[in-house]
């Protein structure tokens, strides 16, 4: 089973990752718990090329070729293997960041990014994605608040975070089977009781 988090910033998409694949490993399933962009050594490079604040930043489009070619890379020798080994493969931020990012905020166009998919993703496809969901003020507070150096995506203003926000709930509403929107402005011990009862609902986990 492959089940992806997606959300924006401060949604707390990392911690509900960790407890989710703690939880899965405690009812004695093997998990491997990854990430986006990044998850395998090739692609982390690409990640620090891609978060390193550049003076000239690359554009959406560019943007979006160097998140395909490190998830392509991610797919291969981490996720697609421990999907045929049997394991559960846990991933915060997968194909929905970059529709979102990339497509929604960035306007790289829709036929670019299925093209893209297609090369990168199609020998894992998400069978659950959490669409993590909080009001932008709260996320932008959440992620002020981890102290950790604010990337340069998350340097933007509430209205960029707004439209974050209403472009992961669109996702979610187009592909309804695959993704579930959970209201994770309550506190992590509520917010995992409602992913675990969702995956126990949707995969029987
Ligand atoms: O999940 P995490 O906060 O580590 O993601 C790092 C940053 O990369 C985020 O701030 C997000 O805005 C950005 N990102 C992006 N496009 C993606 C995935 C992540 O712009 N496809």
């Amino acid at each position: 089973r492959f089940i992806t988090f997606e959300g924006g910033e401060g949604t707390g998409k990392s911690t509900q990752a960790a407890r989710l694949a703690a939880r899965l490993r405690a009812q004695g399933r093997e998990v491997v718990e990854t990430r986006e962009p990044g998850g395998s050594p090739g692609a982390e490079a690409v990640r620090h090329v891609l978060l390193s604040g550049a003076a000239e930043p690359l554009g959406p489009k560019a943007e979006a070729l160097l998140f395909a070619a490190a998830r392509a890379d991610h797919v291969d020798t981490r996720i697609a293997p421990a999907l045929a080994a049997g394991r559960t493969v846990v991933c915060d931020r997968f194909i929905d960041s970059t529709r979102v990012y990339q497509g929604a905020l960035g306007a790289v166009p829709a036929a670019l990014l299925d093209a893209l998919e297609q090369v990168a993703a199609t020998s894992a496809w998400p069978d659950l994605t959490f669409v993590l969901d909080v009001p932008a003020e709260i996320g932008l507070a959440r992620a002020a608040g981890r102290g950790a150096a604010a990337d340069r995506f998350e340097k933007q203003g509430a209205d960029y975070h707004g439209q974050v926000r209403a472009a992961f709930l669109a996702r979610a509403a187009a592909d309804p089977r695959r993704c579930v929107v959970v209201d994770a402005s309550g506190d992590a011990d509520q917010v995992a009781a409602e992913i675990a009862r969702l995956a126990e609902a949707r995969l029987a986990l």
